[in-house]
């Protein structure tokens, strides 16, 4: 079988890279090893351009988030799924002072987009103390992560172009022309391996900083919220369930096995409880490892050795909105030859 791209792995990275070349027309074949605790399937899913204790917009925001809105929007129509959702990111205001201080930045140049206070509060005064108001997002979005990546699968299959296994490194063969592995000729084979990139032996010494996380799945016998609450942690309503959330995430760069723990749950619930007003129950417990580097930065790049292998990981905790973006910019550098953004690029660990 001949095919122009070998992708390895169908996490976020995988998918939305492979999604971008079938579209551009060229053959692919993705093989992978699913599990259930991918970091992709286990991701909150949430695209929120305000993040953080300081409250930052996210690197890249203009030009990540019109971006992703159109490209998982379009993969909805060519899969006829639901998956993306139009979903925004609530804060309250902490004090009198921030709220001044935000309000006179909702104006700045570049915040203007992404920053609302114009917010109608009263849906969520039963379950957070706001009585100095808040804020929400603009652009924000929640992405059902695991409804992507199991529909696209079938897509593939469907397309002749998926095969489940677990790629062994010495299967590969680099040839003259590109890389053979078992019966599959490919002229590129990139890697989107998410934290097993770490032991990738053709990119190593990469500065991965792994980081573990947990979420909890809980209800809430109330009507449910549309958007996002986020207030040290998150707590993220699920479609089409009766006050269903995920609440989430935890932090642990020694703990890096994907089975979860009471010290996570403790940890979230203690979160929680400072803030929600309502009871709730648990419903389950998730945990994976996200593939996050020590820059914060994507790793994007061919192999200087053999530049017929290439590399799409590093996506941290931000997988979601940076993947169709890059996935695109990386195609474009694979395809026509244009330069990689120097930020993402794993050249700098030259
Ligand atoms: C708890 C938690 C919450 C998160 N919340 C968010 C969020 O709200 N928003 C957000 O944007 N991001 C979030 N993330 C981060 C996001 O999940 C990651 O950035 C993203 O999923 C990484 O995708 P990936 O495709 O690189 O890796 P993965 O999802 O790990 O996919 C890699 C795939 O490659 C396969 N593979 C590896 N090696 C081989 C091989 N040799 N042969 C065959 N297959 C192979 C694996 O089995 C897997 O299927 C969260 C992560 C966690 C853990």
């Amino acid at each position: 079988m001949q095919v122009d791209y070998l992708i390895v792995g169908q996490g976020i990275a995988g998918t939305t890279l492979s999604y971008t070349l079938l579209q551009q027309g060229k053959r692919v074949m993705v093989v992978d090893a699913p599990h259930p605790n991918t970091s992709s399937r286990v991701a909150g899913g949430i695209c929120n351009p305000i993040t953080g204790r300081k409250l930052v917009k996210t690197w890249m925001a203009d030009a990540l988030f019109p971006f992703l809105q159109k490209f998982y929007q379009d993969l909805e129509q060519t899969l006829q799924t639901r998956f993306f959702y139009d979903r925004q990111v609530y804060r309250i205001f902490k004090s009198i002072e921030q709220q001044n201080q935000l309000l006179g930045k909702s104006a700045e140049k570049g915040w203007e987009h992404f920053f609302n206070t114009e917010v109608d509060n009263q849906p969520y005064a039963a379950f957070i103390d706001n009585s100095l108001d808040g804020w929400e997002t603009k652009q924000g979005a929640w992405l059902d992560t695991a409804a992507l990546i199991n529909a696209y699968g079938e897509y593939l299959k469907e397309i002749n172009s998926y095969r489940e296994a677990l790629l062994a490194y010495d299967d590969i063969e680099v040839t003259p022309e590109g890389v053979r592995w078992k019966d599959v000729e490919a002229q590129k084979l990139v890697f989107c391996q998410g934290m097993e990139g770490k032991h990738n032996p053709y990119f190593q010494d990469l500065p991965f900083r792994l980081v573990k996380g947990e979420l909890l799945h809980i209800k809430i016998a109330h009507p449910p919220l549309e958007n996002i609450i986020t207030h040290g942690i998150f707590m993220l309503p699920l479609p089409d369930t009766e006050g269903e959330y995920l609440v989430g995430a935890t932090y642990d760069w020694q703990d890096l096995s994907n089975t979860t723990t009471d010290k996570a749950r403790d940890q979230l619930q203690a979160k929680l409880d400072k803030w929600l007003k309502l009871p709730y129950e648990i419903l389950g417990q998730r945990a994976g490892v996200r593939p996050a580097t020590a820059d914060r930065r994507p790793l994007i790049g061919t192999s200087p050795a053999h530049p017929q292998i290439g590399f799409f990981n590093g996506l941290g905790a931000k997988g979601v909105s940076l993947a169709p973006y890059y996935a695109h910019h990386f195609v474009a550098h694979l395809e026509q030859g244009t330069t990689l953004q120097a930020e993402v690029d794993i050249k700098r660990y030259n």
